[in-house]
Protein backbone atom coordinates (compact mmCIF):
# COMPACT_ATOMS: atom_id res chain seq x y z
CA UNK A 1 0.00 0.00 0.00
CA UNK A 2 1.37 3.48 -0.95
CA UNK A 3 1.66 5.98 2.02
CA UNK A 4 3.42 8.90 1.82
CA UNK A 5 4.50 11.08 4.99
CA UNK A 6 2.52 14.38 5.12
CA UNK A 7 3.19 17.86 6.33
CA UNK A 8 2.34 18.89 9.33
CA UNK A 9 -0.26 20.91 8.20
CA UNK A 10 -2.08 18.16 7.87
CA UNK A 11 -1.66 17.78 12.02
CA UNK A 12 -5.02 18.06 12.71
CA UNK A 13 -8.01 17.33 14.60
CA UNK A 14 -7.94 17.00 18.17
CA UNK A 15 -11.39 15.99 19.89
CA UNK A 16 -13.31 15.93 16.56
CA UNK A 17 -16.26 14.22 16.19
CA UNK A 18 -16.81 11.95 12.84
CA UNK A 19 -20.11 12.24 11.36
CA UNK A 20 -20.88 9.53 8.84
CA UNK A 21 -23.83 10.68 6.47
CA UNK A 22 -26.78 8.06 7.86
CA UNK A 23 -26.76 4.73 5.66
CA UNK A 24 -29.99 2.73 7.40
CA UNK A 25 -28.11 -0.56 7.51
CA UNK A 26 -24.73 0.88 8.77
CA UNK A 27 -24.72 1.70 12.37
CA UNK A 28 -22.69 4.77 12.75
CA UNK A 29 -20.41 4.34 15.19
CA UNK A 30 -19.46 6.80 18.37
CA UNK A 31 -17.10 9.47 17.91
CA UNK A 32 -13.84 8.61 18.86
CA UNK A 33 -10.98 11.71 19.84
CA UNK A 34 -8.27 11.60 18.25
CA UNK A 35 -5.48 11.11 20.77
CA UNK A 36 -2.11 10.46 19.05
CA UNK A 37 0.48 12.58 19.54
CA UNK A 38 2.92 12.69 16.74
CA UNK A 39 -0.06 12.20 14.43
CA UNK A 40 0.83 13.22 10.91
CA UNK A 41 -1.83 11.02 9.47
CA UNK A 42 -4.32 12.85 7.19
CA UNK A 43 -7.60 12.75 8.83
CA UNK A 44 -10.51 14.40 6.71
CA UNK A 45 -12.80 11.89 7.92
CA UNK A 46 -13.08 13.94 10.91
CA UNK A 47 -15.15 16.53 10.00
CA UNK A 48 -17.54 18.10 11.43
CA UNK A 49 -20.93 19.39 9.93
CA UNK A 50 -21.68 22.90 10.49
CA UNK A 51 -24.48 23.96 12.66
CA UNK A 52 -26.23 25.98 10.40
CA UNK A 53 -28.90 23.92 8.30
CA UNK A 54 -28.78 24.20 4.62
CA UNK A 55 -31.31 26.26 3.06
CA UNK A 56 -33.71 24.58 0.57
CA UNK A 57 -32.00 24.41 -2.88
CA UNK A 58 -32.62 27.30 -5.21
CA UNK A 59 -35.03 27.16 -7.42
CA UNK A 60 -34.66 24.37 -10.61
CA UNK A 61 -33.41 25.79 -13.56
CA UNK A 62 -36.26 25.26 -16.77
CA UNK A 63 -36.20 22.29 -18.54
CA UNK A 64 -34.42 24.05 -21.60
CA UNK A 65 -31.37 25.36 -19.30
CA UNK A 66 -31.56 21.86 -17.65
CA UNK A 67 -30.73 20.32 -21.28
CA UNK A 68 -27.98 22.59 -22.06
CA UNK A 69 -26.24 21.84 -19.22
CA UNK A 70 -26.86 18.54 -19.19
CA UNK A 71 -24.93 18.48 -22.54
CA UNK A 72 -22.37 20.26 -20.52
CA UNK A 73 -21.96 17.57 -18.66
CA UNK A 74 -21.43 14.37 -20.13
CA UNK A 75 -21.63 11.61 -17.89
CA UNK A 76 -21.70 8.82 -19.90
CA UNK A 77 -22.80 5.48 -18.09
CA UNK A 78 -24.29 7.72 -14.91
CA UNK A 79 -27.84 7.99 -14.24
CA UNK A 80 -27.75 11.56 -12.86
CA UNK A 81 -29.54 14.80 -12.93
CA UNK A 82 -28.16 18.34 -13.35
CA UNK A 83 -28.54 20.67 -10.48
CA UNK A 84 -28.71 24.17 -10.14
CA UNK A 85 -25.31 25.55 -9.11
CA UNK A 86 -25.14 25.35 -5.43
CA UNK A 87 -23.65 28.49 -3.71
CA UNK A 88 -21.72 29.05 -0.73
CA UNK A 89 -23.91 31.30 0.84
CA UNK A 90 -26.47 28.76 0.29
CA UNK A 91 -24.86 26.55 2.00
CA UNK A 92 -23.67 28.25 4.94
CA UNK A 93 -20.75 28.90 4.06
CA UNK A 94 -19.07 31.37 1.20
CA UNK A 95 -16.29 28.18 0.93
CA UNK A 96 -18.95 25.79 -0.53
CA UNK A 97 -20.46 25.07 -2.85
CA UNK A 98 -20.50 23.03 -6.75
CA UNK A 99 -20.57 25.28 -10.06
CA UNK A 100 -21.96 22.26 -11.95
CA UNK A 101 -23.74 19.42 -9.34
CA UNK A 102 -24.85 16.45 -10.71
CA UNK A 103 -27.46 14.50 -8.52
CA UNK A 104 -26.20 10.54 -9.65
CA UNK A 105 -28.26 7.47 -8.58
CA UNK A 106 -27.18 5.28 -10.43
CA UNK A 107 -24.14 3.62 -12.57
CA UNK A 108 -24.68 1.39 -15.71
CA UNK A 109 -22.79 -0.34 -17.92
CA UNK A 110 -24.40 -2.81 -20.80
CA UNK A 111 -27.29 -4.20 -19.00
CA UNK A 112 -26.05 -3.78 -15.74
CA UNK A 113 -27.10 -1.60 -13.13
CA UNK A 114 -25.75 -0.71 -9.53
CA UNK A 115 -27.57 1.89 -7.30
CA UNK A 116 -26.23 4.19 -5.28
CA UNK A 117 -28.50 3.73 -1.85
CA UNK A 118 -29.72 7.22 -2.21
CA UNK A 119 -28.77 10.28 -4.10
CA UNK A 120 -24.77 10.92 -4.36
CA UNK A 121 -24.37 14.93 -4.76
CA UNK A 122 -21.53 16.14 -6.45
CA UNK A 123 -19.54 17.87 -8.89
CA UNK A 124 -19.72 16.99 -12.69
CA UNK A 125 -15.78 16.61 -12.60
CA UNK A 126 -15.57 13.95 -9.50
CA UNK A 127 -19.16 12.36 -11.29
CA UNK A 128 -16.65 11.30 -14.03
CA UNK A 129 -14.18 9.87 -11.87
CA UNK A 130 -16.62 7.88 -9.81
CA UNK A 131 -18.12 6.76 -12.68
CA UNK A 132 -15.52 5.23 -14.63
CA UNK A 133 -14.03 3.75 -11.21
CA UNK A 134 -17.06 1.99 -10.79
CA UNK A 135 -18.05 1.17 -14.67
CA UNK A 136 -14.27 0.26 -15.28
CA UNK A 137 -12.89 -1.32 -12.31
CA UNK A 138 -15.15 -2.17 -9.42
CA UNK A 139 -17.68 -4.23 -11.20
CA UNK A 140 -14.89 -6.13 -12.76
CA UNK A 141 -13.20 -6.73 -9.52
CA UNK A 142 -16.89 -7.89 -7.97
CA UNK A 143 -17.05 -10.19 -10.73
CA UNK A 144 -13.63 -11.87 -10.07
CA UNK A 145 -14.45 -12.05 -6.07
CA UNK A 146 -18.16 -13.22 -6.58
CA UNK A 147 -20.71 -15.19 -8.20
CA UNK A 148 -23.21 -12.02 -7.40
CA UNK A 149 -22.94 -8.92 -9.14
CA UNK A 150 -23.39 -5.91 -6.94
CA UNK A 151 -26.39 -4.02 -6.89
CA UNK A 152 -26.07 -1.66 -4.58
CA UNK A 153 -23.11 0.78 -3.49
CA UNK A 154 -23.74 2.17 0.13
CA UNK A 155 -23.01 5.91 -0.49
CA UNK A 156 -22.96 9.08 1.63
CA UNK A 157 -24.61 12.06 0.32
CA UNK A 158 -21.65 13.25 -1.38
CA UNK A 159 -21.90 17.27 -1.05
CA UNK A 160 -22.06 18.68 2.56
CA UNK A 161 -20.97 21.97 3.92
CA UNK A 162 -17.85 21.07 6.61
CA UNK A 163 -15.08 21.58 7.91
CA UNK A 164 -12.41 19.71 8.49
CA UNK A 165 -12.93 20.71 12.10
CA UNK A 166 -14.72 22.51 14.75
CA UNK A 167 -12.62 25.54 13.96
CA UNK A 168 -14.41 28.43 11.68
CA UNK A 169 -11.33 28.71 10.13
CA UNK A 170 -10.24 25.25 9.23
CA UNK A 171 -9.75 23.73 5.85
CA UNK A 172 -12.68 23.14 4.03
CA UNK A 173 -13.87 18.83 3.40
CA UNK A 174 -13.36 17.96 -0.28
CA UNK A 175 -17.10 16.95 0.16
CA UNK A 176 -17.69 20.90 0.28
CA UNK A 177 -16.55 21.17 -2.74
CA UNK A 178 -18.82 17.83 -4.20
CA UNK A 179 -15.29 16.03 -4.63
CA UNK A 180 -15.80 13.31 -1.92
CA UNK A 181 -18.22 10.05 -1.59
CA UNK A 182 -18.00 7.69 1.26
CA UNK A 183 -18.93 4.33 0.71
CA UNK A 184 -19.54 1.99 3.52
CA UNK A 185 -19.91 -1.14 1.85
CA UNK A 186 -21.77 -2.73 -0.99
CA UNK A 187 -24.77 -4.89 -1.43
CA UNK A 188 -24.86 -7.90 -4.32
CA UNK A 189 -27.80 -9.13 -5.86
CA UNK A 190 -27.40 -12.52 -3.72
CA UNK A 191 -28.28 -10.33 -0.44
CA UNK A 192 -24.42 -10.55 0.83
CA UNK A 193 -23.70 -7.42 2.08
CA UNK A 194 -19.77 -6.41 2.13
CA UNK A 195 -19.16 -4.30 5.28
CA UNK A 196 -16.19 -2.15 5.33
CA UNK A 197 -16.53 -1.73 8.83
CA UNK A 198 -16.79 -5.58 9.24
CA UNK A 199 -14.91 -7.10 6.50
CA UNK A 200 -12.15 -4.43 5.88
CA UNK A 201 -8.90 -6.25 6.86
CA UNK A 202 -10.14 -9.89 7.19
CA UNK A 203 -8.62 -12.54 5.14
CA UNK A 204 -12.11 -13.76 3.85
CA UNK A 205 -13.57 -13.25 0.35
CA UNK A 206 -15.20 -9.86 1.08
CA UNK A 207 -12.25 -8.80 3.21
CA UNK A 208 -9.91 -9.11 0.07
CA UNK A 209 -12.30 -7.89 -2.23
CA UNK A 210 -12.27 -4.65 -0.22
CA UNK A 211 -8.36 -4.75 -0.32
CA UNK A 212 -8.59 -4.75 -3.95
CA UNK A 213 -11.46 -1.99 -4.58
CA UNK A 214 -9.57 0.54 -2.47
CA UNK A 215 -6.34 -0.35 -4.31
CA UNK A 216 -8.21 0.44 -7.47
CA UNK A 217 -9.05 3.58 -5.81
CA UNK A 218 -5.58 5.04 -5.08
CA UNK A 219 -4.96 5.05 -9.18
CA UNK A 220 -7.89 7.41 -9.70
CA UNK A 221 -8.62 9.16 -7.00
CA UNK A 222 -5.99 11.70 -5.01
CA UNK A 223 -7.19 10.58 -1.49
CA UNK A 224 -8.37 7.26 -0.38
CA UNK A 225 -8.88 6.68 3.55
CA UNK A 226 -9.90 3.25 5.03
CA UNK A 227 -10.35 2.00 8.50
CA UNK A 228 -6.42 1.37 8.75
CA UNK A 229 -6.10 5.19 7.87
CA UNK A 230 -6.92 6.43 11.43
CA UNK A 231 -9.76 5.84 13.86
CA UNK A 232 -12.18 8.25 12.02
CA UNK A 233 -12.35 5.53 9.08
CA UNK A 234 -13.16 2.28 10.35
CA UNK A 235 -16.97 2.22 8.88
CA UNK A 236 -16.56 3.52 5.34
CA UNK A 237 -14.06 4.13 2.44
CA UNK A 238 -13.47 8.02 2.01
CA UNK A 239 -12.65 8.76 -1.80
CA UNK A 240 -11.73 12.34 -3.11
CA UNK A 241 -9.64 14.66 -5.49
CA UNK A 242 -8.45 17.09 -3.25
CA UNK A 243 -4.87 18.92 -4.14
CA UNK A 244 -2.13 17.68 -1.83
CA UNK A 245 1.61 19.38 -1.67
CA UNK A 246 2.27 22.67 -3.95
CA UNK A 247 1.86 20.89 -7.18
CA UNK A 248 -1.26 18.59 -6.07
CA UNK A 249 1.44 15.53 -6.97
CA UNK A 250 1.17 14.32 -3.47
CA UNK A 251 -1.03 11.24 -3.07
CA UNK A 252 -2.87 9.39 0.29
CA UNK A 253 -3.26 6.08 0.11
CA UNK A 254 -4.02 4.88 3.33
ZN1 LIG B 1 -15.64 11.52 3.50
Amino acid sequence: MLKIALPSVFVLAIGMALSVPSIAEEPVPAPKPLQVPGNTRFVEGVDVPLRKPVPEKAAKASAKQERVEKAACDLAGAVFEIRTPISGEQSGDAGCGIEEPVAVTAIETGAERVNFRGTVTISCDFAKIVTDWVRSDVLSISEKHFDARIETIATGPGYQCRRRNNQPDGKLSEHALGKAIDISGFRLSDGTFVSVEKDWGKDTKKGRFLKTIHASACKRFTTVLSPEGDAFHQSHLHLDIGCHGKDCTYLICQ
